[in-house]
């Protein structure tokens, strides 16, 4: 849907039009404008020819999880990922471009890139899981899906404002996980946003993350942490660090002490990622040994449990 039409369009009716169109699209979750019983027939009819709420996916459904692959108008394919946990959180981890340019090595989604999404591009991800589950509801939102979402930096805001305002998922509930585009972290310290930031470092040395993620010649290690010291100062805010274990690369006992030296700081916790296989690469079986010298060390340590993985909707598997 073209969101600026669709302003327009509401733009010349009353006020209150604004308000019935809001509860009808994401709290009644129509997904189409003929059911919008508030609105005057002839404004339904004008809707649904101009600004149409139809989602083109096809889910995927598994156990736990669910992946929709999303075709755009131009025909780019994103997916997008449900992930149903037992305690009753409904995560969905959205796209935020169509492939990624910064071809990190180990992620099937940094093979291609084809452009940035447009705000409902991205919204319209989480309202196709909140129509899914429907009576149940989306809980969180993770900008973890296809792209880096600080190259996108501004449409992901603004559907992040829908989907907190709109949607009402608390902004707590979001997370933006970023390589460390560090002027993205510096933007988001000012946004004065609840928002949840998470940097994926990979590596505890410039050498080794240089040779798995080009950006980190851009962005290295220390600027990275700077710009993730200062959100802290301002935001006081937990930083969450990912890092995924791959074998015989980076899951050695020294770059788990590396790791603890570098980021053992107020508000920093490390989530731990197994590898999940895109060709290259083998997953780490040290996950346990690592998250042990992390605790030994007393940083706050979590392993992340893997969804979808049997769909190929686990992390770095979208492509
Ligand atoms: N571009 C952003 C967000 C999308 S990737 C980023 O890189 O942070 C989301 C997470 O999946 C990142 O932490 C990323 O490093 C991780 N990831 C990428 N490929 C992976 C793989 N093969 N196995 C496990 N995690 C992977
Ligand atoms: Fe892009 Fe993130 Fe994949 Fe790297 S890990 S290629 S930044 S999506």
């Amino acid at each position: 849907m073209d969101l600026t039409r669709l302003e327009e369009i509401i733009g010349k009716e009353p006020s209150f039009r604004k308000k019935q169109v809001n509860l009808a699209v994401f709290e009644e979750l129509i997904e189409t404008w003929s059911l919008a019983k508030t609105l005057p027939l002839s404004l339904r009819e004008v809707l649904d020819k101009e600004c149409p709420l139809f989602i083109n996916a096809q889910a995927n459904i598994s156990k736990d999880s669910v992946k929709a692959v999303v075709e755009l108008d131009d025909k780019a394919r994103i997916e997008t990922v449900l992930m149903m946990h037992k305690d009753k959180r409904n995560t969905v981890c959205v796209s935020s471009q169509a492939g990624c340019p910064l071809g990190c090595s180990f992620c099937a989604t940094g093979r291609s890139f084809k452009r940035n999404l447009n705000v409902w591009e991205i919204v319209q991800q989480v309202l196709f899981f909140a129509r899914f589950l429907k009576p149940k509801r989306v809980t969180n939102v993770v900008f973890m899906g296809m792209g880096e979402p600080f190259l996108n930096y501004d449409n992901v805001i603004e559907a992040i404002k829908i989907i907190n305002n709109d949607l009402k998922i608390g902004a707590r509930h979001i997370s933006i996980s970023t390589v460390g585009i560090v002027e993205g972290i510096e933007k988001l310290a000012k946004e004065n946003m609840q928002i949840n930031l998470a940097v994926s470092l990979h590596a505890p040395n410039d050498k080794l993350r240089s040779s798995l993620m080009k950006v980190n010649d851009k962005y290295p290690i220390s600027m990275v942490l700077k710009a993730v010291d200062e959100y802290i100062e301002k935001t006081k805010r937990k930083v969450m660090i990912e890092y995924i274990l791959i074998k015989d690369v980076n899951d050695s006992d020294l770059c788990a002490k590396e790791l603890a030296a570098l980021i053992k700081k107020p508000l920093y916790f490390v989530n731990l990622i197994s590898y999940n296989p895109t060709g290259i690469f083998s997953p780490s079986d040290r996950i346990k040994a690592f998250k042990k010298i992390l605790d030994d060390k007393g940083l706050p340590v979590v392993i992340r449990h893997r969804f979808g993985r049997n769909i190929k909707a686990a992390c770095g598997q979208l492509e």
